[in-house]
């Protein structure tokens, strides 16, 4: 049943050259990218803090951006953004990572762990030092559409129901929301029984003051605790799309009921959750049908118009993607573009995709990418690609990978098989835990 509400008048609030919505890394990091470039940028958060699913979400871990011999694959404003995370918390950099790539030599991939409330902290004073013009606690809740460009966002705040007008819109929402709400076709995904909080207790802490160690105080207690491949998922529980009002609800109680069950009540003076997380931890909700879909099956191949290299986090890291630039877009939206975990990705290359490296540089790659299409009048997908690559690599970001660091057998990486949603296809074990 539909319902048709009488037309009311929205305020026009403000205009914008480039509107992002979503305040998660790829969102933060397509901002200053826009910023930095010249233009007036608007950054609608939902929540009341920054840095998405790698602060609220209780995720504070940079997976490694490097290859299994000491290269940094992923690099641009990721090196800024890892530096921000520990510059205010705990600084568990490792030493041989701190004046640049070790090389073959090194004992330890490059990640880091941080204080995902320092991290916040840090962000929020990044973007106001950048003067981007920032809405906290607005959902940016719908794209105006005429035709195939995107006239701005309707959002909504403590202000009421209000417009912004955009010269481009960023989805940076983890969800693909504006996207799919303008039409553009997008793949729906499915997600696991999973939910960290934040605990601290008495034994912790005495480690903590052992060690003058204060990250030792605090550890994960988990709700659900299935990890990306679908490993600890109840057998026959009801997986999560992460796209219904319904289904966030279904995800939520399930979870928190769990993790209450889990801590039981025995030791009540000893231990506490000190926080639950803010957001969902879904991994794949929806990501866009993009002009290209970058999957597992492309580890080890070149792209021309390729906006970043990426690396594969959780094995020997010998594993190389790039990322098409029409990964990020869909040919006939002429100024929408996505990054972070929404660009166009499958199977295991979804995974690669969405974590904090590359979320960052494809957020940085979108926000360029933003500017640029307004400086050269075209539409996004028909920017000039050339002129995006070099202005990326002045800013760093390697976009092709060494073929020399191609080492491992290709057909390796196929082995890295989902549990999925029909229960067919078994969890394929390997030496990893999952993220
Ligand atoms: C369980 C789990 C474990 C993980 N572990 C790791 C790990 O160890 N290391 C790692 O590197 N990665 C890890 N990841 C992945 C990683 O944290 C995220 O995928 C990455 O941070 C995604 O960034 P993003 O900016 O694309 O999206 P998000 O972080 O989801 O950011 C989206 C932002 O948009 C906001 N938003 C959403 N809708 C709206 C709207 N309509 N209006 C306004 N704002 C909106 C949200 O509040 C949020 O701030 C993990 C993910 C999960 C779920």
């Amino acid at each position: 049943m539909k319902m048709i509400l009488e037309s009311r008048e929205i305020p026009v609030r403000g205009s914008y050259d480039v509107v992002v919505a979503g305040a998660g890394v790829a969102g933060l990091a397509a901002a200053v990218a826009a910023r930095r470039a010249g233009r007036k940028v608007l950054l609608l958060e939902k929540s009341c803090e920054l840095g998405g699913l790698a602060t609220l979400g209780q995720i504070n871990y940079f997976v490694p951006m490097c290859n299994g011999s000491g290269r940094q694959v992923v690099r641009g404003l990721c090196d800024e953004f890892i530096r921000l995370s520990i510059r205010y918390g705990y600084d568990v950099m490792p030493e041989e990572w701190r004046a640049g790539e070790p090389g073959e030599n090194a004992a330890h991939r490059y990640s880091v762990r941080y204080s995902a409330c320092m991290f916040a902290l840090a962000l929020t004073e990044l973007i106001h030092d950048e003067r981007v013009d920032l809405l906290f606690d607005t959902v940016a809740s719908e794209p105006v559409m005429d035709g195939g460009r995107c006239r701005g966002l309707i959002v909504e705040n403590k202000s009421g129901r209000s417009f912004y007008e955009a010269g481009v819109v960023v989805d940076a929402t983890g969800d693909a929301d504006i996207l799919f709400r303008a039409g553009v076709p997008t793949v729906q995904g499915l997600n696991y029984f999973t939910y960290s909080a934040y605990g601290i207790d008495v034994e912790h802490c005495r480690r903590a003051a052992e060690t003058g160690r204060i990250e030792k105080a605090v550890f994960d207690m988990a709700g659900g605790r299935a990890n990306l491949y679908g490993k600890n998922h109840p057998e026959g529980h009801p997986f999560y799309t992460g796209t219904s009002g319904e289904d966030v609800t279904r995800y939520l109680i399930d979870n928190q009921l769990e993790l209450l069950h889990r801590i039981g009540g025995d030791d009540r003076a000893s231990r506490e959750v000190i926080s639950l997380p803010g957001m969902c931890q879904f991994r794949t909700t929806r990501h866009i049908d993009g002009d290209y879909t970058l999957r597992q099956a492309d580890v080890y191949r070149h792209f021309e118009d390729s906006v970043t290299a990426v690396c594969d986090f959780e094995h020997k890291g010998d594993f190389l993607w790039e990322v098409p630039y029409r990964a990020l877009v869909r040919t006939g939206f002429d100024n929408l573009i996505t990054a972070g975990r929404t660009v166009a990705a499958e199977d295991y290359a979804w995974d690669v995709m969405r974590v904090i490296p590359p979320a960052i540089v494809t957020g940085q790659a979108a926000g360029l990418a933003a500017a640029q299409a307004l400086e050269q009048d075209r539409p996004i997908h028909a920017i000039d690609v050339g002129l995006l690559q070099r202005t990326l690599e002045k800013q760093n970001v390697l976009l092709h990978y060494d073929d020399a660091w191609a080492k491992e057998n290709r057909e390796d990486v196929m082995r890295f098989t989902k549990l999925d949603a029909k229960g067919g296809t078994p969890y394929v074990a390997g030496s990893h835990d999952g993220l």
